[in-house]
């Protein structure tokens, strides 16, 4: 009997290869802890679509959905695009079809990796909005020319009240293992009304929450305060385009996109993914860094653990996190932060060091 069924995306560039990375830990973790896990794997990438025109379609999203997950490596390729100029990415469309609003996105500085602009004590979740925003499909009113070109971003109650009700029980979740439980807007309600609308929504779940703290900034202030001063973040929430932006940066402060996972996620799907996209400058050498699709297994078994109550995945879970962070510590270095070692040596470095 299978326990979970999974469906997995490869992609383009790196993504098949931390793919490959990530699943040799998770079967490594289902001998462990008495887990069945089928896996089904989808050849969706930008590749795919430049050799046969194939893109993922409404009817394969649909069947993908009847896995309890998706794991999803990386897609799109600068110079594959659509007949809008625009580049392919399932993940857009997986976000907008299965109507996936929050990408949590955990920021931690691992003891070991130096932080490039010698940052200290990071430890933070981005909760990006992905459903809505600039990325909403909605488009331009007009079409595009080479004169002029638009695009609109659109943000809607509900969606602001569902985003922040994750944040907020996000940072109570997070509180337990010591952060300080407070949550964070960065918004431009100073010129786009649509954050003015953002703003309102998020004051009012605010007061609902008052065991937690909360503050607002302007995205830009806020996006400096990410490198001046980081500690005064515990949970960041955020519009689609600035969550997009500022998860990178943060990503920076604790050594970069090798190193930070992320979870697509609505109450019923979720598709986990590193931060990263396809790195297509060192695809193909085995060199990636495979630590944040790792991370993104772990989130997804923490995930259905969760769901399900399935105190197996949570252990699994833990076990990932805590092998990942001793590997940092003191095992093999990927080249993204300094060191020498290859994916597959990060990978058994990992394996080895989960707790027996
Ligand atoms: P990128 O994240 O692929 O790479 C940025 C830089 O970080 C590159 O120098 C790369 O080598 C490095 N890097 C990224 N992941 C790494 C890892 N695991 N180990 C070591 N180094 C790593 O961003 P990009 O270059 O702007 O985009 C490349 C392609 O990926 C584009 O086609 C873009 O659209 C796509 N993309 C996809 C996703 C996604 O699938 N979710 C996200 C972002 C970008």
């Amino acid at each position: 009997m299978t326990d979970y069924e999974i469906a997995v995306i490869p992609g383009d560039g790196i993504g098949p290869e931390v793919v490959d990375a990530a699943l040799a830990v998770l079967k490594e973790c289902e001998a462990r802890y008495g887990l069945k896990i089928n896996y089904t794997f989808h050849d969706f990438s930008a590749d795919l679509y430049r050799r046969t025109g194939r893109k993922i379609t409404a009817a394969d999203m649909d069947e993908i959905a009847k896995a309890d997950a998706v794991l999803f490596g990386a897609m799109g390729l600068p110079d594959v695009r659509g007949p809008e100029g625009l580049e392919l990415g399932a993940q857009v469309e997986m976000r907008a079809h299965y109507g996936l609003f929050s990408s949590l996105r955990p920021v931690r500085l691992f003891a070991g990796v130096e932080s490039p602009v010698k940052a200290k004590n990071v430890d933070m979740l981005v909760i990006r909005e992905t459903s809505e925003g600039m990325f909403a499909g909605l488009g331009d009113e007009h079409e595009p020319s080479d004169e002029s070109a638009s695009d609109r971003m659109t943000i809607t109650r509900a969606t602001c009240e569902k985003l922040f009700d994750v944040a907020f029980s996000q940072a109570r979740a997070r509180r337990k293992r010591g952060t300080p439980g407070h949550v964070t807007l960065l918004h431009k309600s100073n010129a786009l009304r649509s954050n003015v609308l953002m703003e309102k929504v998020f004051d009012e779940v605010a007061a609902k929450n008052d065991d937690i703290g909360s503050a607002k900034f302007y995205i830009d202030a806020g996006a400096m305060y990410m490198v001046t001063d980081p500690q005064r973040y515990d949970v960041i929430v955020t519009e689609n385009i600035f969550g997009d932006i500022v998860s990178e940066i943060a990503a920076g402060l604790v050594g970069g996109l090798g190193v930070a996972p992320s979870a697509d996620v609505n109450l019923t799907h979720g598709v986990f993914q590193p931060s990263h996209g396809s790195a297509p400058d060192i695809a193909g050498q085995g060199i990636a860094n495979p630590t944040a699709m790792i991370l993104s297994a772990a989130m997804m078994l923490e995930w259905l653990g969760e769901r399900r109550g399935d105190d197996r995945c949570a252990k699994a879970a833990q076990s990932i996190q805590e092998a990942v962070e001793s590997t940092l510590a003191s095992g093999p270095r990927a080249r993204d932060l300094g060191g020498t070692a290859n994916t597959r040596e990060v990978v058994d470095a990992v394996i080895d060091a989960l707790p027996a």
